[in-house]
């Protein structure tokens, strides 16, 4: 109905009798100009403070307590950010709407590394002259600075949080809630000091966590070098062993080697052989004797024979086979330093690669420090926390060499070199593998031994820690109210974690075996790093014998000291100052230094259970739900487990939920040489913050999901299309008022609005079993479909004659309007979650009814308790109406294109049934069907004939009847009423009741002929 009639002048009542159509009114603009006003609504939402009012709203509810994991306060979001946050926002709004009462307290991580980093290369050459303490100022002021620029771009997307109380990690209560988690570790016997090799940045300087190190392709030289054995060569050879000649066990060879014997071993890693201390054989393998035509002997694991033999171009034969074990105690001439190396057996020495000699040096390998340990070499670290050799004497070393003070990498080529010139090289290629580098700087990083705290992964949890178990068997009221049975029990920390993984959700699934695993294999967590930025382990150590301080009352002082000043207390305090007078130590010394090491972050956020769950009072531990990047099981899924198991003995979550990675497109991570990067504070700007919550909610965030610029903008045709549905509900509602003119009774309703309704309570329970399981993409399509499929093409476009034509308080229109009005509410409610800038501004604009809240955010999902039950049956009864619609479309197609009908208004439809009941069924429906088929006449034929094709029988044809001049209708009844005569009689009907004035037929009215 909307397009204008025809080309030339209409007369005059025909122009009069279009302005008494009931055409759409509405505010609610089509074009939603999203840039410019988001920010206006949120600043709106800002100044009543509708996050306090949604508090107030759902007070005394039950909890749904979703806790932040704290993104790094370092640089704008990134779209990683608005996914998480988006995802975040929609579990809050929906459990708010479903009535719960979820607050939301955003946090940030703001110690740590990067922005100590970034703060260096502020200050540059001044930091030198800076004290520790004007560092973390410029650190905290820098970290500020990011937690202020990423929450208002949070809040742009239309987060919604406590914005104006976050919590921060280096808020002073939070520093101190660290420490205290620390103590508590502390104090029970978790916590050691020791030197450990352990994953080392000697650009950034520091220790690194396992999961700060990320695996990249590494180019590193391949040498083969000899180390020539200085032990009696019997004690090898008079083992059992066979020769080449005779193959008899355990006799002496008839021609006993003379040459000189060497093993051979293989490295990647030059820089670590002027601190090697060891040769490694596997005791249980097959080691041969190879002699060389040059007469020199070389001992290679025999499954290694072949491989070896080309690397280092021998021309050898095998001449003695014995196991590795009789390598044992032997001792080797070190290649180029005066050390006598000895011979040890490990079982990790295997036959996959190398020689099956391995080079050990204690200070540069997690396993070569343990075989140290058990032969009791000598515990000595010759490179620097730079990375720069230090061998002389003044570092308790030997003589220097030309890699003195060179770094580890680039001493490389020189130590081959040396060994060239000593005549130990075999073999120098280079060798292409993956290997581990600084999370960070993204260089590559060394083991190295240090001295670091360390949680004992092994230590025996206390025997009073509750575990969930108990803990949810105490709270179930069927279960004796006595205190629970706690077994004196032996289970170690990682035991412990591995059970409480158990009684936690994981989605997806796999997720409980990934972090089991990670768990199950970790080494013990190395919590110190030696920087700055960070709450530092606030522990005495006795200046005379080194024993640290674990005094409970010293402690708690501390907390209380890091609760009035920070963290910033243990720089600004001396030791003397801090400590009861008198302290001392076991060994009777007095005098104590601070140990200036910091706590690893992770850590820190680890804790975020403590300082934050439970200690705000709105809060809850266990917190419902940790939702976060699928990376955050080797992170901060992975140390708050740990930080709450180890202080509280149960996980600090019930649920656990992943996302995947955002890549382009063809599935590749955004970057800057690529250029295609999606910047979500860009598309808000341009596009809307809707679009970038709308595009979350479009994809399945447990999978790795697709951005681009194209499918943003194919997001915002979509919005496009959902917003001009809005404005067609809200347009035919400008004159309805719910209190006067709704029709409160379901079976008064025409039979398609019934339909429609039916249609809506199904969309409606599909939505909220989505929003209940997270998939909120399910919701987002199947809003999608019904306001494409159900609204758009069908009811809203057949609907336009009964609202725009009838009488306005017509009780057809009302009951169209009456359907119109649950649409929106409905669907106003249930895209509030997701659209929530667009679905408050349709909120202002619907009908008004009493008590009505001031925004859809305080409201509750809709109850469709006034749709009856019945709704299969109401829908199936319309699918053979829906049917027959289909058959009559496409005869009316076919008449439009042999030109005997325009528009399809034009067109008469019968219906023929041979079948009685069948008939009496459609009867029912007869009146809805010219609207459902939008044709102007439908007639139900009985006949006797059952020769049809397809059963009900149909004919469409050309109207003969006149074309009404209101409504386009071609009825019998056009000219009955002689006060309206250009018109049909419902149309008369409609005329006289807004008191039209009469007028008589034009002239000029050949066009309805
Ligand atoms: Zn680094
Ligand atoms: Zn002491
Ligand atoms: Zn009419």
């Amino acid at each position: 109905m909307p397009e204008t009639p025809d080309q030339k002048p209409a007369p005059e009542p025909a122009k009069a009798l279009k302005s008494t159509l009931n055409l759409p009114q509405t505010a609610f603009p089509m074009k939603a100009n999203l840039p410019v006003n988001e920010p206006t609504r949120l600043e709106s939402w800002q100044k009543r403070d509708l996050y306090a009012q949604i508090r107030r709203a759902r007070a005394g509810q039950p909890k749904y307590v979703l806790h932040d994991g704290p993104p790094y306060a370092n640089g704008a979001i990134h779209l990683g950010h608005a996914l998480n946050k988006c995802i975040k926002d929609f579990v809050v709004k929906t459990k708010t709407m479903a009535g719960f009462d979820a607050p939301y307290v955003p946090g940030w991580d703001c110690h740590g590394l990067p922005i100590e980093i970034k703060v260096d290369e502020q200050l540059g050459r001044k930091k030198l002259e800076m004290a520790p303490i004007a560092v973390r100022k410029a650190c905290r002021d820098y970290a500020q600075k990011y937690v202020d620029l990423q929450r208002s771009q949070f809040e742009r997307i239309g987060v919604f949080g406590r914005w104006n109380d976050p919590y921060l990690t280096m808020s002073f209560k939070y520093e101190a809630s660290i420490l205290e988690t620390f103590y508590d570790f502390f104090g029970k016997g978790f916590v050691y000091k020791g030197l450990k090799p352990v994953y080392w940045c000697i650009h950034d300087r520091t220790a690194l966590a396992e999961a700060e190190v990320e695996y990249e392709t590494h180019t590193s030289p391949s040498v083969y070098v000899r180390y020539k054995l200085t032990s009696d060569p019997a004690t090898i050879l008079g083992a059992p062993f066979v020769t080449a000649s005779s193959s008899r066990v355990g006799e002496a060879p008839q021609n006993a080697p003379v040459g000189d014997v060497y093993a051979i071993i293989w490295t990647t890693t030059p820089w670590t052989l002027p601190a090697s201390l060891a040769v490694a054989f596997n005791p249980d393998l097959d080691y041969v004797a190879l002699k060389n035509s040059d007469g020199a002997i070389y001992i290679v694991l025999e499954a290694l024979a072949q491989q070896t033999r080309e690397a280092c171009k021998l021309d050898a034969t095998e001449i003695a086979r014995f196991k590795g074990s009789a390598l044992e105690h032997t001792t080797f001439q070190h290649p180029f330093l005066d050390r006598q190396v000895l011979g040890v057996v490990a079982p990790y020495v295997t036959a996959e690669q190398g020689t099956g000699a391995v080079h050990t040096a204690p200070a540069h390998g997690v396993d070569d420090f343990y075989t140290g340990k058990r032969y009791n070499l000598p515990e000595v670290q010759y490179v620097d926390n730079a990375g720069r050799h230090r061998h002389t004497a003044q570092h308790g070393g030997h003589t220097p060499q030309r890699y003195e003070d060179v770094t580890v990498f680039k001493s490389n080529p020189v130590i081959i070199e040396i060994l060239k010139e000593k005549g130990a090289l075999l073999s120098a290629t280079s060798f292409e593998h993956s290997y581990p580098h600084c999370w960070r700087c993204h260089n590559p990083v060394i083991v190295r031994a240090t001295e670091q705290w360390f949680i004992g992964m092994e230590t025996p949890m206390p025997a009073d820690t509750p575990t969930s178990v108990i803990l949810s068997e105490a709270k179930n009221p069927g279960i004796s109210s006595e205190a629970p049975q706690i077994p004196a029990s032996s289970e170690t920390f990682r035991q412990r974690a591995l059970d409480e993984i158990k009684q936690v959700v994981w989605d997806p699934a796999w997720g409980e075996e990934r972090i089991s695993n990670m768990i199950a294999t970790r080494p013990d967590w190395c919590i110190s790093r030696q920087r700055i930025w960070g709450v530092p382990i606030a522990v005495f150590l006795c200046e005379k014998c080194g024993t640290p301080l674990n005094d409970k009352a010293i402690n708690k002082s501390i907390v209380e000291l890091f609760h009035k000043e920070g963290a910033d207390a243990w720089y600004t305090h001396e030791a003397s100052t801090l400590l009861p007078k008198d302290t001392a130590c076991t060994c009777g010394h007095k005098e104590f230094r601070k140990e200036m090491d910091i706590l690893d972050v992770w850590f820190e956020s680890g804790a975020s259970w403590h300082a934050v769950l439970e200690q705000e009072p709105e809060l809850t531990y266990p917190g419902d739900l940790y939702t976060e990047g699928g990376d955050q099981h080797r992170g901060w899924f992975h140390s708050s487990l740990l930080c709450s198991v180890g202080m509280r003995g149960i996980a600090p979550y019930k649920m656990v939920a992943t996302s995947g990675w955002t890549l382009d497109e063809q599935g590749r991570a955004f970057s800057k040489s690529l250029g295609n990067g999606v910047d979500p504070v860009d598309i808000a700007k341009r596009l809307g913050g809707e679009i970038v919550r709308l595009w979350v909610a479009s994809v399945d965030f447990r999978e790795d999901v697709a951005a681009s610029e194209n499918l943003m903008q194919r997001v915002s045709d979509n919005y496009r299309k959902l917003r001009n549905t809005l404005r067609f509900l809200l347009g035919n509602l400008h004159d309805f008022d719910p209190a006067k003119n709704a029709v409160q009774d379901f079976a008064k309703l025409e039979p398609l609005d019934q339909y429609i309704l039916a249609r809506l309570a199904e969309l409606t329970t599909k939505i909220l079993k989505a929003y209940e399981e997270f998939e909120f993409h399910r919701a987002y399509h199947a809003l999608n479909e019904f306001t494409n499929a159900d609204l758009s093409a069908l009811y809203l476009d057949v609907l336009k004659d009964r609202l725009y034509t009838f009488a306005p308080n017509h009780p057809a229109r009302r009951s169209a309007q009456t359907a119109l009005w649950r649409i929106a509410e409905t669907l106003t409610r249930l895209i509030a979650p997701i659209l929530s800038f667009t679905a408050d501004e349709v909120w202002a604009l619907l009908p008004n009814v009493e008590n009505r809240e001031p925004s859809v955010h305080l409201v509750l999902f809709p109850n469709l308790a006034y749709i009856p039950k019945q709704r299969e049956e109401i829908k199936a009864q319309w699918s053979a109406m829906f049917a027959m619609r289909d058959r009559v479309l496409a005869k009316l197609e076919d008449l439009r294109t042999r030109k005997i009908i325009g528009k399809s208004l034009e067109a008469t439809v019968t219906i023929k049934f041979n079948d009685q009941a069948l008939e009496s069924a459609w009867k029912e429906y007869e009146l809805a069907l010219p609207e459902l088929f939008n044709v102007s006449q439908v007639t139900l034929e009985w006949v006797a004939d059952t020769g049809f094709e397809i059963v009900p029988g149909l004919s469409v044809e050309a109207s003969k009847q006149l074309k009404c001049e209101r409504c386009w209708r071609y009825t019998e009844d056009v000219g009955q009423e002689t006060k309206y005569p250009t018109v049909c009689l419902r149309c008369a009907e409609a005329l006289a009741a807004i008191n039209f004035p009469p007028y008589s037929a034009s002239q000029d009215d050949g066009e309805a002929a």
